[in-house]
C-alpha cells in the first residue's frame, strides 16, 4: 500500500518562509516612536514584547515547513501529514516520538485513525450512487464509502463554505475518517471555495497550536507566537495588547478564570440590576424575584409552587391586612420584619456587586476618554516646543498619559479581582494598595487635565515626572503583591 501517489500540493506558489511578518515595535529607551500616533493609548515600556507576530503568508509557510519535516520521515502524502499534525496539535516532536514507537508507517497510521484498519477493494466500473441514485463512476476514501463526484463536491463545498471546516470527515454516517487535502482538491474546482479552504487550514493551524493565538484586533488577521503557553501579555504589530491565554485585554491582576466569570456576570446583570433594584422584590417565602406591575400592593407570588400572598409595602402576609390588629405601617411587625431582613441580604449582595461594577466601568470609561487627553497633551507639547524645549524634552507629557492609561487599566481589573476576593489580612493590604494607586492616579489625571496651563514649564515638568514615576511605583507595588500572593496561593476567592 502506498500513500505517496497522486501528490497534489495545496499551493506551492508562495513558500516564502523566513518572512516572519511585521515585527513587534519595541520601545526600550522610553522614548515613544513615531508610530505611537496611530495607537496612542498604548503604553509599551513594560511590555517586553518578545512574542513573534505572524501574518497569513508566514503562518502558511511555517505550516508547510512542519508538514514537510514530517513528510520527510513518514514518506506519505502532505494531506495525511497535515491530518496527523492536526491530531497531534502541531506538536511535531510528540508525533514523531509516537511514530518511532511503531514497527512501520501503516500501523502508525491505523493507530492514529488516519487510515482504516480493514479495507476491502471494490471492483472498478460504474454503479449507483447511494446518495443521488445516479449511475456513474464512484469514488471515495480508503474506508470504501463511495459516492459520485457531484455528490462529493456538494458535500465538501457545504462543509467548507457553511460549516467552516478544514478537517472534514467521510460523508458516511459514523465514519470518522478525515479526508486529506489532495482528495478535497480533486473534487473542488471553484477557486473561491479553494481559497476559503486554504484560509480555514491556516486558521485551524493557529487554533490547534498551543503556542499560537489570533490577535483579537479588529481586521488584524495576524497571529502571535510565544515560547511557552501561559497567561501573559502579548503585543501585536497592530498595537493590540492582550492576554495570550484568554485573548482579552491584558488584565493583571485578575486571572483569566475570574475575569471570565466577571465579564459573564457583567453582561448578564448590568442592564437589569438597576431596574431590578427599583422595580422588583423577592417573594418573602420562596425568594423568587417578583415585578410590581400595577398600583395594588396585594401581591401573589408568580411561582406556582408557592403562590404566597403578601403585601408589597411591608412584605408581611396579605391575609391579616384589613383586620384591625395588623399594622402594615408599623415597622416592627415580626413576620414582615423577618421578610424585610431576608430582602436586605439579597439587596446587599446586589449593592455590593453594583459598587464594584460601577468602579470597574468608571475606569473603563476614563480609559476611553483618554484619546481626548492625548490630543490636549499633543498640542501642549507643540506649544512647549515653540517656547524653549526640544522634542525629546517634551516627551515626558506623552509618557505621563501612557502611565495614566496603564494605571486606569490596572485599576479597572483590580475591581474584578476585589469583587471575588475574600476579606482577610491580605485583602486589606490589597485594598490599601488599590486605594493608594487610585488616589495617585486621580492626581496625575488632574495634573494632565487641569493644571497644564497654570504652571511654568520647568515646574510642570518636574511635577508631572515626579508624579508619574510615583504612580508607576504604586502600580508596581500593587501588581507585585498580587503576583506574589498568587505564587504563594494566599488569595481566597468567593465564586
Ligand atoms: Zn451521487
Ligand atoms: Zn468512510
Ligand atoms: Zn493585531
Ligand atoms: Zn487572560
Ligand atoms: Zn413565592
Ligand atoms: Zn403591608
Amino acid at each position: 500500500m502506498s500513500y505517496s501517489d497522486d501528490e497534489i500540493n495545496i499551493d506551492d506558489s508562495d513558500t516564502d518562509q523566513g518572512d516572519i511578518g511585521d515585527e513587534c515595535i519595541s520601545d526600550d529607551d522610553g522614548i515613544a516612536l513615531e508610530s505611537h500616533d496611530q495607537n496612542n493609548s498604548e503604553y509599551r515600556e513594560n511590555a517586553a514584547p518578545d512574542n513573534e507576530v505572524l501574518n497569513h503568508d508566514s503562518l502558511e509557510a511555517e505550516m508547510k515547513k512542519a508538514i514537510g519535516d514530517v513528510q520527510a520521515v513518514l514518506q506519505v502524502k502532505t494531506g495525511v501529514c497535515r491530518i496527523l499534525l492536526h491530531k497531534y496539535k502541531w506538536n511535531k516532536e510528540s508525533l514523531l516520538e509516537r511514530f518511532y514507537e511503531h514497527p512501520d508507517t501503516t500501523t502508525f497510521l491505523i493507530d492514529a485513525q488516519v487510515i482504516p484498519r480493514h479495507t476491502q477493494t471494490v471492483p472498478p466500473g460504474e454503479s449507483e450512487c447511494d446518495i443521488c441514485c445516479m449511475v456513474s463512476g464512484l469514488s471515495g476514501l480508503a474506508c470504501n464509502h463511495r459516492a459520485c463526484t457531484p455528490c462529493w463536491r456538494s458535500y465538501l463545498t457545504n462543509k467548507i463554505v457553511d460549516g467552516g471546516q478544514s478537517e472534514i470527515e467521510c460523508m458516511a454516517a459514523n465514519c470518522k475518517l478525515l479526508i486529506e487535502d489532495e482528495k478535497v482538491m480533486l473534487y473542488i474546482k471553484d477557486p473561491d471555495v479553494i481559497a476559503s479552504y486554504r484560509r480555514l487550514i491556516v486558521a485551524s493551524y493557529v487554533e490547534t497550536n498551543r503556542l499560537l493565538k489570533w490577535c483579537p484586533g479588529v481586521d488584524c488577521g495576524k497571529a502571535v507566537r510565544v515560547g511557552h503557553c501561559e497567561p501573559r501579555l502579548v503585543v501585536c504589530s497592530c498595537g493590540s495588547r492582550f492576554c495570550f491565554s484568554c485573548g482579552n485585554d491584558w488584565h493583571e491582576p485578575v486571572n483569566c478564570r475570574l475575569l471570565k466569570l466577571w465579564m459573564k456576570k457583567c453582561s448578564d446583570d448590568s442592564e437589569t440590576s438597576n431596574w431590578i433594584n427599583a422595580n422588583t422584590k423577592e417573594c418573602p417565602k420562596c425568594m423568587i424575584t417578583i415585578e410590581k406591575d400595577g398600583g395594588c400592593n396585594h401581591m401573589t407570588c408568580k411561582n406556582t409552587a408557592c403562590r404566597f400572598e403578601f403585601c408589597w409595602m411591608c412584605l408581611g402576609p396579605w391575609e391579616p391586612h384589613g383586620s384591625s390588629w395588623y399594622n402594615c405601617n408599623r415597622f416592627d411587625d415580626s413576620v414582615a420584619k423577618t421578610a424585610r431582613d431576608a430582602q436586605e441580604v439579597s439587596r446587599a449582595n446586589l449593592q455590593r456587586y453594583l459598587f464594584y461594577y460601577n468602579r470597574y466601568m468608571g475606569h473603563q470609561q476614563s480609559l476611553r476618554l483618554e484619546g481626548k487627553l492625548y490630543a490636549t497633551v499633543k498640542s501642549k507639547m507643540e506649544q512647549m516646543q515653540t517656547l524653549s524645549m526640544s522634542w525629546i524634552e517634551v516627551q515626558f507629557l506623552r509618557k505621563a498619559v501612557d502611565v495614566l492609561s496603564e494605571c486606569r487599566r490596572t485599576l479597572m481589573f483590580t475591581y474584578a479581582f476585589a469583587f471575588y476576593l475574600k476579606r482577610d489580612n491580605n485583602a486589606i493590604i490589597f485594598e490599601t494598595n488599590q486605594k493608594d494607586l487610585e488616589m495617585e492616579t486621580e492626581q496625575l489625571s488632574g495634573f494632565l487635565e487641569r493644571d497644564l496651563d497654570n504652571e511654568n514649564l520647568v515646574t510642570l515638568k518636574q511635577k508631572v515626572q515626579d508624579k508619574y514615576r510615583y504612580v508607576e511605583h504604586r502600580r508596581k507595588i500593587l501588581l507585585d503583591h498580587c503576583a506574589e500572593g498568587a505564587e504563594q496561593d494566599i488569595w481566597v476567592f468567593n465564586e
